[in-house]
């Protein structure tokens, strides 16, 4: 008899491409040395964390009953927190939310997690469009669902409305998006969330059940050029909201988020129900209690989001410079570029290999021919890679 479960067995085979790119990264510091190499691999922020957010959880710490702030609470977490969070949205994207709405959770990883958790039962199928955070195959695979993956669609990287179309059928129960988008860095605008809207009511009609988007927005607040994401709830009923602090604080190892659950979602009062159950069941029990109390001073504030900013334009300057073709990004702090062969894996390890310029493939996005750098590093680490992307780049003719 085995020990561990297949589905365990196949994870470890499978291992995460960008948690062994990183491991290797800092292998390869004791190698060559901190200063020679490049790590673009993940997506940890590197904006200074906001002065009021230490502040915060200090004062939280100070000043609060040690039983209140060390103890559990409700599975949906303080009520202080969801009053806060539900009266910011509304003050902020004019909605009607109420305590009851939202359900703290351990990061927007979780509160996917918890989404799937309420509403998939074995063989049903949730649509994410390619590329996408190859973790949701596992949140889906969770529970016994089934990932039913849109095509990816470059150069825009906009969702193809008609592959959209074909991919719902009876059996479809949610769609995942991400938007500002990992690993793109595109925004989906208005019109693009209206035409996805307008398919999804189409295909509950046309099947009589209940098709849930779930909008994962850890990058909300990570957006250029005076762009901004629309607020799905306004656009499609069935719309659930997982939102994270980790980005725009940079947070991310103190799990901090939310699940937005709407009123008027089909079966909400379930939904909203079911969502501390989830919390609970999955074993987190509660989101920390520390940061709940913290984040409710940090509504509407983030790090310096100009440094992202800055690191994009220095990055695309060099990648211009190395004649690299790419997708600017709208948000987020990943740049998706196309590789000049279409054995995006091949690439990265000749760049991790012999520019010891650490890259995430394509492949770990289900987007072969493609590449991610994630620009979240600092500002010199961009510099001092010039001289590397434009060796690279000139291998293969570019510059
Ligand atoms: N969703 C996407 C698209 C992400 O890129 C990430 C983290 O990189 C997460 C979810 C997880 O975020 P959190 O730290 O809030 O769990």
């Amino acid at each position: 008899m085995e020990v561990i479960s297949k589905e365990m067995q196949r994870l470890i085979a499978t291992g995460s491409t960008l948690r062994a790119m990183f491991e290797e990264g800092k292998r390869m510091v004791k190698e060559y040395g901190a200063e020679n190499v490049f790590d673009f691999s993940l997506g940890n922020p590197n904006a200074p964390v906001p002065k009021e957010m230490n502040e915060a959880m200090i004062d939280v710490i100070n000043n609060t009953d040690p039983a209140k702030l060390h103890g559990y609470m409700s599975n949906a977490g303080y009520e202080e927190s969801r009053i806060a969070i539900a009266e910011y949205l509304n003050k902020t994207y004019g909605t009607n939310f109420a305590m009851r709405n939202v359900t703290m959770t351990v990061g927007a990883a979780n509160a996917v997690v918890v989404a799937m958790k309420i509403l998939i039962n074995p063989g049903d199928e949730v649509v994410v469009f390619a590329p996408f955070f190859l973790e949701y195959r596992n949140y889906i695979a969770d529970f016994g669902g089934v990932t039913v993956v849109v095509p990816p669609n470059p150069p825009t990287f906009m969702p193809d409305m008609d592959a959209f179309a074909a991919a719902i059928n009876e059996k479809t129960k949610a769609v995942i998006i991400d938007n500002p988008n990992n690993p793109t860095g595109v925004i989906y605008d208005e019109e693009t969330i209206k035409q996805l809207a307008a398919i999804m009511e189409a295909k509950q009609k046309e099947y009589n059940s209940h098709i849930f988007l779930i909008s994962d927005e850890p990058y909300r607040e990570i957006c250029y050029d005076g762009l901004s994401v629309p607020f799905l709830t306004k656009y499609y009923r069935n719309t659930l909201v997982a939102y994270s602090f980790s980005k725009a604080l940079s947070i991310p190892g103190e799990r901090a988020g939310y699940l937005l659950m709407p009123d008027e979602v089909d079966e909400s009062e379930q939904i909203i129900a079911a969502s501390s159950i989830g919390v609970r069941v999955l074993g987190c029990v509660n989101a920390p209690s520390l940061q709940q109390l913290a984040i409710i001073r940090m509504l509407g504030k983030t790090s310096d989001i100009n440094i992202y900013a800055k690191n994009r334009e220095i990055l695309m300057d060099v990648l211009d410079e190395a004649g690299f073709e790419y997708v600017k990004p709208q948000g987020t702090f990943y740049l998706f570029m196309k590789t000049p062969i279409e054995d995006d894996k091949a690439f990265v390890a000749k760049a991790k290999d012999e520019y010891q310029l650490l890259l995430s493939g394509g492949y770990a996005f289900d987007c072969p021919g493609w590449l991610r750098i994630a620009f979240c590093v600092p500002y010199d680490r961009i510099e001092r890679s010039r001289s590397r992307f434009i060796a690279l780049g000139h291998e293969f003719g570019l510059n």
